[in-house]
């Protein structure tokens, strides 16, 4: 990835952080988004360093707006607890089930 120089990436982080959702995520998506996970920022960013983890140049290009990715911040926090409580249930299930 190509980093952009730094007034650009504010610039650009700014108008991340103020653009309205265009609500073109769909539901279905960000549910498979938040279920998955999502790695942004592998490695050293540049960019997470000056703008912020939630608006550097790895979330701005898989997000249209910072409101996209906090909605998907806060799905993907409810799904890790569902996965875990699923998990859970299930090691409890074998549990039962052994003799
Ligand atoms: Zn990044």
């Amino acid at each position: 990835m190509i980093y952009l120089d730094g007034f650009e990436d504010q610039r650009q982080a700014e108008l991340f952080a103020h653009r309205e959702s265009s609500g073109s995520f769909g539901i279905e998506e960000m549910a498979d988004l938040c279920i998955e996970g999502l790695s942004v920022c592998e490695g050293h960013c540049p960019s997470r360093s000056l703008v912020g983890q939630d608006r550097c140049q790895c979330v701005r290009a898989r997000f249209e707006c910072l409101e996209d990715y906090q909605f998907y911040e806060n799905g993907r926090k409810q799904a890790v607890v569902m996965i875990a409580t699923n998990a859970l249930s299930m090691f409890g299930e074998d549990y039962e089930d052994g003799d």
